[in-house]
């Protein structure tokens, strides 16, 4: 569960990590995550993607000093939450106290964080760097999240964008030095 610092959620959290970042990143940019003792367990047990070490990333932020907790119920939360300055008492729909459900809650005092962004140099079909007026300039190539933004404001991952795109600027690069 995904709140605002007056206590309301503002967000389908079941939308996942980078659109709930992006509607942090719009509401304000600091935000409370809730979770249950069972999403808890699942998270700490399981990597994050296959292949993955496994870790648990509350207590690797609270050791670190992060503002991360866990108590009994919401209400043995409430001193805390207080004290990081969220509103209280906090305006949990049902969906929400269905979720969280009655045993321990975790806690944690979030912002986004940046994969990607959404600026860069733009670049024409081959990866060449382009000026304003859109015209090349040669040898110089952009490629991956030094590229401009090809997701128009969206996010599609970028790992494979990285790949493709840095081929073809290399190759572009190669075939323009053996002129
Ligand atoms: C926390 C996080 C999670 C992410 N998760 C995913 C994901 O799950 N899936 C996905 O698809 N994408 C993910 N991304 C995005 C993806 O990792 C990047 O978009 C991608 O790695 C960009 O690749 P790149 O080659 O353009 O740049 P980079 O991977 O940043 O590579 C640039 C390299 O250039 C080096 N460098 C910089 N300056 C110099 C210099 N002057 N001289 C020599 N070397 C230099 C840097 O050290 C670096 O190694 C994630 C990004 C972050 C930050």
């Amino acid at each position: 569960m995904l709140l605002d610092p007056a206590g309301r959620r503002f967000a389908d959290e079941t939308r996942r990590d980078h659109n709930n970042a992006m509607a942090l990143a719009a509401h304000g940019g600091r935000g409370l995550l809730l979770w249950s003792e069972e999403v808890q367990r699942g998270a700490a047990q399981a990597p994050f993607v296959p292949g993955s070490p496994r870790l648990d990333r509350w207590a690797f932020t609270r050791d670190r000093g992060g503002r991360a907790t866990v108590a009994d119920d919401l209400a043995a939360l409430a001193p805390v939450l207080d004290r990081w300055g969220y509103r209280l008492p906090l305006e949990l729909d049902d969906e929400a106290r269905a979720r969280l459900g009655a045993g321990p809650v975790y806690a944690a005092d979030v912002v986004p964080a940046i994969t990607f962004t959404f600026g860069g140099v733009v670049v024409d079909d081959d990866g060449v760097a382009v000026d304003e007026a859109g015209r090349a300039i040669p040898g110089l190539y952009a490629a991956g999240a030094d590229m401009s933004d090809v997701y128009h404001q969206g996010y599609g991952g970028g790992l494979c964008l990285a790949v493709v795109s840095g081929r073809r600027a290399g190759v572009a690069a190669a075939r323009e030095d053996s002129k």
